[in-house]
């Protein structure tokens, strides 16, 4: 039997970091690695890249099919990001969280700012490339812009790494292997938290601490020899 009985809803994570650090990548390993983490699909009305698969990381939808969801209040947070709109669909996560899944909300500063002020208790976690060179490099291997928008994004990212310190958290994404360990280092002591307890059970072993006093009062004293 043990000691403490603790709460099993999930914990809800906040994934940011700028364009290239390697966000969806790290958490399609995690998922991989680690099967109680969940991957909420965000919406959006960018356009798809070669390699997107629709309903994998997001719903690809139009300008206006987004603004129809936002008046229909479909949006735990939705913010504008280079001119293209992003979002949170509100279903499933609560559900998700219930059922004792970690859920991860990949998303930017803005959305994860609103996040913060509708659950502050979410683990806010910001991931670094380990340098310039090394981010600009990656977003031109993605090979997926426009010279013009990499240097958009580009700048985007630079601003939103000064942001670093609104986060409980920061990772720096070097070595693939190693950022996936240390985001499940955060979320096993997220796990261990005294606010995580539910009920305490010392006092069941009020009875047990008497029979093993006594026994003990019972047992010769030994004297231990020291040569
Ligand atoms: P990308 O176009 O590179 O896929 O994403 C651009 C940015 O939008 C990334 O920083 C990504 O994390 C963020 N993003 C993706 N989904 C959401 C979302 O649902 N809400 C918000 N606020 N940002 C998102």
């Amino acid at each position: 039997m043990s000691l403490i009985k603790s709460k099993t809803r999930g914990s809800l994570i906040v994934l940011s970091g700028p364009s290239g650090v390697g966000k969806d990548t790290v958490v399609s390993e995690y998922i991989k690695k680690y099967d109680n983490a969940w991957l909420s699909v965000s919406t959006t009305s960018r356009a798809m890249r070669p390699g997107d698969v629709e309903g994998e990381i997001y719903n690809f939808v139009t300008k206006e099919e987004f603004e129809k969801l936002i008046e229909e209040d479909y949006f735990l947070e939705y913010a504008c990001y280079v001119d293209k709109y992003y979002g949170t669909p509100k279903k499933f996560i609560n559900e998700k969280l219930a059922e004792g899944k970690d859920v991860f909300l990949v998303i930017e500063i803005q959305g994860a700012m609103k996040i913060k002020e509708l659950i502050p208790e979410a683990l806010f976690i910001f991931l670094l490339p380990p340098n310039l060179k090394t981010l600009r490099q990656r977003l031109k291997n993605r090979g997926t812009e426009t010279k013009e928008k990499i240097i958009d994004r580009f700048k985007t990212a630079y601003r939103e790494m000064n942001e670093v310190t609104k986060y409980n958290y920061v990772v720096i994404n070097d070595e693939l292997d190693e950022t996936v360990k240390k985001i499940n280092a955060i979320l096993v002591s997220e796990k261990c938290r005294c606010d995580r307890i539910e009920e305490l059970y010392l006092n069941n072993e009020e009875e047990y601490m008497h029979e093993m006093l006594l026994e003990d009062k019972e047992m010769p004293n030994k004297v231990i020899e020291v040569e």
